[in-house]
């Protein structure tokens, strides 16, 4: 299969570094807040990655680490603790902050059909590893202290900015980046905060009470769980110039290598065009959706129409068509569930191909979601249905749960209106007429059936 490679920008063709066994690593939520659905777009992206890959046979062992310490509030390490704010603000201890939306963010997974990731380490569980991280790093010449901290010094890693392509030197002239005196780069990060005493969580350090950065966290828990080098690290794509040029930078330091062969980064989602934001009020949730009347399954579907590597415009508009083609989709398998028409194996067999080729090229899922709806059109088979249980194994839309009669189906307006037309008719005893639009109506490729509450409409 072809996969998108951020760090060498082209597809390249995948196959685990040990044939069998995907080592998988995606940065997980900052458990200081809800993750919002614009995250959960990121997190499907790795859901889909993660179903294909077990679909062309392999094993997949995922690590997605929970941050519940030290994320500051800019990715460049300046700023307040976003932990430590929110425990402030609600009067309540840091980790019941994080257990509290740690336990949300897995229910909202699991709403929306999203694997979870076979470990799920959290932060304040691994200072020790990430300490350990970066004593290695101040030993080999990497890091140096200053009065708030330990910095990563850059300039010990001249192939800074290769997954970005962002030049340092462009970057200095354009003095975008803010300077820390004690810094000798602007680019050098955090890689241990000195805590100041009111700091709720610190542990003790070499250098006395400190907490970590929030790059060596990924560090030291991939390495741990996955080893110096594994094969994909997943993330969005505001991940790409800071934070995962940190990860490498801190890798190469440890070990002299890049800790992943595959860098791969869902894009965003945005709204109305814009971003994403609290402060414009449209960073809505999985709950607030659903109390909107839109299925977690929907926003799914949703996502799946659009390909990871593009952006997505999240409108209400867009959630409404979204909504009335998953309703007809689950309407359609179901159709074919007890279906008796037969369907030659070499049909079957060209489907599942295209298919197969959609999703293998870098998770085009909408592509394999268009072989879908094709073969959906088909007389109702239960070869059929069988097949479209395969496909959901990527997709994991629980097509399998599809129940007909469960889904309202919606005509469109014009049909709609010659239906009711034809039962004003009836009513007016004008049974000329009513048989007239029932022709119509046939034509278009409806059939109406008279019932005592009324008529009901079917799709032929
Ligand atoms: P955070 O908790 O801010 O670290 O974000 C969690 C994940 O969501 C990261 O992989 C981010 O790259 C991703 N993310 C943040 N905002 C968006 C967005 N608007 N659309 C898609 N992914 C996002
Ligand atoms: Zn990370």
């Amino acid at each position: 299969m072809k996969l998108y490679n951020t760090l060498t920008r082209k597809k390249e063709e995948f196959a685990p570094l040990d044939g069998k066994t995907v080592r998988m690593y995606s940065c997980g939520p900052t458990v200081y807040n809800f993750a919002h659905i614009g995250n959960m777009r990121t997190y499907i992206f790795m859901d889909i990655l993660r179903r294909t890959l077990r679909y062309e046979g392999y094993k997949v062992k995922g690590v997605m680490n929970i941050t519940d310490v030290g994320h500051l509030l800019s990715d460049a390490d300046e700023g307040e603790d976003k932990m430590e704010k929110a425990a402030k603000e609600q009067r309540k201890s840091p980790y019941e902050i994080a257990d509290f939306y740690t336990k949300v963010f897995f229910d909202d997974l699991k709403k929306l059909n999203i694997g979870k990731p076979e470990l799920t380490p959290k932060a304040t569980e691994h200072i020790r590893e990430m300490l350990d991280f970066v004593y290695a790093l101040c030993e080999k010449g990497y890091g140096y202290e200053t009065s708030d901290g330990i910095y990563f010094d850059i300039s010990k890693f001249p192939a800074y900015g290769q997954l970005s392509g962002i030049n340092l030197e462009d970057q200095k002239a354009g003095a975008r980046v803010e300077v820390n005196d004690e810094k000798r780069s602007p680019f050098d990060f955090a890689i241990w905060k000195k805590a100041p005493k009111e700091h709720i969580m610190q542990w003790d350090s070499r250098w006395g009470k400190g907490y970590p950065g929030w790059h060596i966290e990924c560090s030291a828990m991939s390495k741990k769980y996955l080893g110096e080098v594994f094969d994909i690290h997943t993330g969005g794509v505001d991940h790409i110039p800071i934070h995962h040029e940190n990860e490498i930078a801190q890798s190469y330091g440890y070990s002299g290598k890049n800790p992943a062969k595959f860098w791969m980064h869902g894009e965003f989602m945005l709204v109305n065009n814009g971003k994403m934001s609290k402060k414009l009020g449209n960073t809505y949730l999985v709950s607030q959706l659903e109390e909107m009347g839109y299925s977690p399954m929907c926003f799914r579907y949703f996502c799946l129409n659009t390909h990871y590597r593009k952006k997505l415009n999240f409108t209400f508009e867009g959630m409404d068509g979204a909504k009335t083609a998953y309703a007809r989709l689950c309407a359609l398998v179901a159709k074919h569930r007890e279906g008796e028409n037969d369907v030659s194996d070499e049909k079957l067999a060209a489907y599942r191909k295209e298919f197969e080729e959609d999703v293998t090229d870098d998770l085009n899922v909408p592509g394999a979601m268009g072989v879908l709806w094709t073969m959906l059109k088909e007389p109702a088979s239960r070869k059929i249905y069988a097949l479209a249980l395969e496909m959901d194994k990527v997709f994991g839309l629980k097509l399998d749960e599809a129940k007909a009669e469960e889904v309202k189906e919606e005509f469109p307006a014009e049909i709609t209106a010659i239906a009711n037309e034809r039962a004003a008719a009836r009513a007016a005893k004008d049974w000329g007429k009513s048989d007239e639009l029932r022709a119509k109506l046939d034509e278009l490729g409806y059939a109406v059936k008279d019932t005592k509450e009324g008529y009901t409409l079917t799709r032929k």
